[in-house]
């Protein structure tokens, strides 16, 4: 397939906001093409999903494929401190909605994904990078994309959108890069054999262990027997572990005494686990002249409430509807009708993930008392639901969470 010279929308990234901007853009008639520096399948962290993506695949004709694939169906997320459980179920969540999603592995996702755009017919050039953009007065601009042969090329675009994640094109091009608010923090993670998961759990939730208040692990189980397993914490916290970073991780697991007794063969399938720091960032403006940036270019906070696909998703979608709006010819407010309305979403999981690393919220979830109807609505905040402003935790997240520990915890001398 020859790279188109000239497109409606060129979309950089063929991660899920590159591929559900694509779908939606191309559902409408639109010209679209995708430009995608690696080779697919990549690796990619990001592989528990939450319910409220679904309906971003949906509309961007992707579910179907994603659906057939037979990822491990996910209905939940599972708390655990020492022996306190806190297991959240979607179908119990307040919102009206999905009441499941997927744990993936993401380069199998993101192929799928991929696959079926090009079999929608849109255009996804593989091993092409996005080197440099101009963006004339009237908006449409001009992309330097550099292919794998060491060539360039020029496309013209009427409209970019950038799903580039990790790879933040725009905003560094653009100089729109900013501090986030979040601390620095680390990962290290691998892929495990699981042979003993029945003995421990049901493979249909992921569940996130506290090992120290400000530490915690991910056990993300796949529908292949296999488990992403990874420690979350500041950087002090790795430093105590010595030896290579297999042995590090090897301690560390069995540090976790549940981990221990699961992982007891502690078999990783890759050589050496992964490690990954200072994640989170943020970005000035989501939009300017001739762009919008969807997904992690936006904001990425932290990994705790495995928002990120979700928010990529979302805001690809969000994107979608409203590049349509503007190549039409009709007034789009971009700062309310995009950045804030995203802004909102990424608002609710920041009350949540900064509850998390103060340690608020383990008064909610693992206090002796449940509040259900209120764990509940909590619950649709777990499931991406964070734009229904029915839900206090939506609508006044930050004192909703704030009042209800404040009311579990009455009786408990600190
Ligand atoms: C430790 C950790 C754990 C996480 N766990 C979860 C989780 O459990 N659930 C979850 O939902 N999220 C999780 N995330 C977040 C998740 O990784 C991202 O939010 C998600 O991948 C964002 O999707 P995206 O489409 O914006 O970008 P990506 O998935 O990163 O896709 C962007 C694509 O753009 C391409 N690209 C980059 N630069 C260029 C260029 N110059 N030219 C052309 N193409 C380019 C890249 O190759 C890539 O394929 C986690 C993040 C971290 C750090």
């Amino acid at each position: 397939m020859d790279l188109k010279k000239q497109v409606d929308v060129l979309i950089i990234g063929a991660g899920p906001s590159g591929t559900v901007a694509a779908g939606i853009l191309h559902k409408a008639g639109l010209g679209v093409q995708i430009v995608e520096k690696m080779r697919f399948p990549r690796f990619v962290i990001g592989e528990s999903l939450l319910p409220r993506c679904m309906e971003a695949l949906d509309e961007a004709g992707l579910l179907k494929a994603v659906e057939a694939h037979g990822f491990q169906q996910k209905t939940g997320a599972k708390f655990v401190w020492g022996d306190r459980v806190c297991d959240f179920k979607f179908s119990n969540q307040y919102t009206p909605g999905w009441q499941y999603a997927y744990q993936v592995t993401r380069a199998d996702f993101d192929k799928t994904l991929a696959d079926t755009c090009l079999e929608m017919g849109i255009p996804i050039h593989f091993e092409t990078e996005v080197t440099g953009v101009t963006v004339r007065e009237d908006g449409s601009s001009l992309t330097t994309v550099k292919k794998s042969d060491g060539s360039t090329e020029i496309i013209e675009a009427r409209f970019i959108i950038d799903g580039s994640g990790y790879g933040r094109v725009l905003p560094t091009l653009f100089g729109l890069n900013r501090p986030s608010t979040q601390h620095t923090r680390r990962t290290l993670f691998a892929h495990m054999k699981d042979p003993f998961r029945q003995e421990a759990d049901e493979p249909d939730r992921i569940t996130i262990y506290v090992h120290d208040p400000k530490t915690w692990v991910w056990v993300i189980p796949f529908a292949t027997g296999i488990t992403s397993l990874g420690y979350v914490g500041s950087p002090d916290f790795f430093e105590k572990y010595s030896g290579n970073s297999a042995q590090q991780f090897k301690a560390m697991v069995y540090d976790e005494p549940k981990l221990k007794e699961r992982f007891r063969h502690f078999e990783m399938i890759w050589e050496e686990p992964r490690l990954l720091q200072g994640w989170s960032a943020t970005t000035e403006k989501f939009y300017g002249k001739g762009f919008v940036l969807t997904g992690n270019v936006t904001e990425f906070l932290d990994p705790v409430f495995s928002s990120g696909v979700t928010l990529a998703t979302v805001s690809a979608q969000a994107a979608a509807h409203l590049v349509i709006r503007h190549l039409k010819g009709e007034q789009v407010d971009w700062q309310s009708e995009y950045m804030e309305y995203m802004q909102t979403g990424v608002d609710v999981f920041r009350t949540f993930v900064d509850a998390w690393y103060d340690g608020t919220l383990y008064k909610i979830f693992f206090a002796d008392e449940r509040e259900e109807d209120l764990l509940n609505k909590i619950c649709s905040v777990l499931a991406g639901y964070v734009w229904d402003e029915s839900n206090p935790f939506v609508k006044k997240s930050e004192k909703s969470v704030k009042a209800l520990a404040n009311y579990l915890s009455r009786n408990v001398v600190e």
